[in-house]
This record gives structure tokens, sequence and C-alpha cells, in this order.
């Protein structure tokens, strides 16, 4: 028996002009659509008057769903897996389907199409050439300054997920990190009230107000080193980076290749 293709398929973020071809064909010859929502995809398939059974494959049942959908792909059913908005697997529970069908032995093929991240970062202004997505932060305090350490030390240009209801604290927690770096929010990409807000990290928050509503992705400029500074210079950088001053002058020690007790001894003047 042949066994069937589960096709990731991606859909609009916003605007519904936002699929291609090949994915409205492969939903149009699947036997069924595995959705996440399967009210919102049911909305997409009737712009696109499409007819397909749905089977809903979401975070609270993609065990017992996962398990029916690969049932029927062992059966030589085809299945196109959807979810909420954009492509399946990223922030997302496709990836858990994706990886139960490879250790089933099962075709896994996957469409190119919109997802908020390259949407996000092509229209920021910010370096395209290096960039890491971290997702959404986690929500435990200790793991959630971790991150965000760790976002402010990274070189390449950071993409994050973040909540409307959320995104004023987790910039107020970005501050003290923060320094003079560029911050970019894309708010409702694709949409009619699409905005993109780009400052320092002061500007952006005043420019955001006291009330975010919509889809956001939140962008951080990524750390600039600068080489043939003088130890001081190099300290002074980090430390106006947004990096405190223990670990300033740890980096500082471990890119000039000189002991920390000698650079530890040039902050000692300051305040
Ligand atoms: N799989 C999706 C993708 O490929 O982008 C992401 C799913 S994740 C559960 C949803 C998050 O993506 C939202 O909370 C938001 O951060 C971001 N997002 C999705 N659509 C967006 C849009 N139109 N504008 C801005 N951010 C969006």
């Amino acid at each position: 028996m042949v066994i069937g293709n589960l096709y990731l398929c991606p859909t609009p973020i916003g605007n519904l002009e936002d699929i291609t071809l090949r994915v409205l064909r492969i939903l149009k010859e699947v036997d069924f659509i595995a959705a996440e929502d399967t009210r919102q995809t049911v909305r997409l398939l009737n712009h696109y008057e499409i007819k397909k059974p749905l089977i809903s494959y979401h975070e609270h049942n993609k065990v017992s769903s996962g398990i029916k959908i690969v049932n029927e792909l062992k059966l030589g059913k085809n299945v196109a897996l959807v979810t909420d908005a954009g492509t399946p697997g990223i922030s997302d529970p496709g990836k858990d389907l994706v990886k139960l069908c490879i250790d089933e032995n099962i075709n896994v093929i996957p469409l190119p199409g919109p997802t908020a991240i390259t949407t996000a970062l092509i229209g920021s202004g910010l370096d395209t050439n290096e960039f890491t997505f971290m997702g959404f932060l986690p929500t435990k305090k200790k793991d959630r300054e971790e991150v965000i350490n760790n976002i402010f030390h990274e070189k390449r240009t950071v993409i994050i997920y973040e909540a409307p209801h959320r995104i004023i604290d987790t910039l107020n927690e970005f501050k003290p990190y923060a320094g003079d770096r560029k911050i970019v929010i894309a708010r409702e990409l694709t949409k009619i009230h699409e905005e993109f807000i780009r400052g320092t990290i002061d500007e952006v928050l005043s420019k955001i107000g006291n009330e975010v509503k919509g889809e956001l992705v939140v962008l951080v400029e990524g750390f600039k080193e600068v080489i043939n500074l003088s130890p001081e210079e190099l300290i002074k950088k980090y430390i106006d980076s947004g990096i405190d001053k223990k670990e300033a002058v740890k980096l500082t020690a471990k890119k000039l290749g000189i002991p920390k007790s000698e650079v530890y001894k040039l902050t000692l003047n300051d305040k």
C-alpha cells in the first residue's frame, strides 16, 4: 500500500491574497485538511471556494489527533496541515506532527509561504544578513531574564513574537539592557492597520502609547562590537549597549586577551 503525504501549507497572516497557487492546488487535491482552528480555516476555504473535510489538530489534542492523522496517512490518504496563520511549525503545534510523521516514515512535504518572521524582518530596516528567531519569551521569571540577557548579547538581529497585552511590560524589562540599540515593533502585518514602530527603547515606549492592539513581532538590532578599541573604550561600549559592568569586564578581557583583574582595575574610578 502506498502511504500518503503530509503537506505543510502556509496560509495568510492577515491579507487573504497572500497564499500561493501551489498551496491552493494542494488544499483542493488532498483527502482532508488538518487545521489548528477549523473555523478560521473554513473562512479561508470559503473565500477560495474549496470544500474539504477538516480534522482539528491543536495544542490540546495534538497527541490523539496526531495518531488519527498518521493512521489516515498510512491508509494512503494525503493530508494538508494548516495552522491559525502563517507557516505551520513556526511557534505552533505543527512541529509535533512533523516529528511524528518523520518517526513513522511518512513523507513530509513543506510548501513555502508567509510567516510573520520574515515579513517583519524585511520591513524592519535592521540587518537581514544574519538573524535569529527566538519565538515567544518564556513566562517563568528566571528563564525570561536569561533569554532577555541573551537577546541583548546577540550579534545578529533578534526576532521574537509577543502578545499585545504583554508588550509594554516586556519593553520595560528590556530597558536595563537595551542602551542605544534599535528596536522595531511590526504590528498587524499585511492588514489594514499595518505599522512599524522604530527607535531606541525609550522612543518605542513613548510612540507605542498605553494600549496596544493586534498581533506583534519585536525585533532587536544585534550587538555591534567595535575592534581596535582600548580596554577603557571597549568597556564603555559594552556598558552603553546595556550590558552590566561585571559582564562588560568579562567580555573586554576575553576580547582583548588580557586578565580580568587588569580590566577590572580600569573600572574602579568609575562612579
Ligand atoms: N506560524 C505563524 C507564523 O508563521 O508566523 C506564527 C504562529 S504564532 C502562534 C502567532 C504569533 O505570530 C502572533 O502572536 C504574533 O506574534 C505573530 N504574528 C502572526 N501574524 C502576525 C501579523 N499579521 N502581524 C504581526 N505579527 C503576527
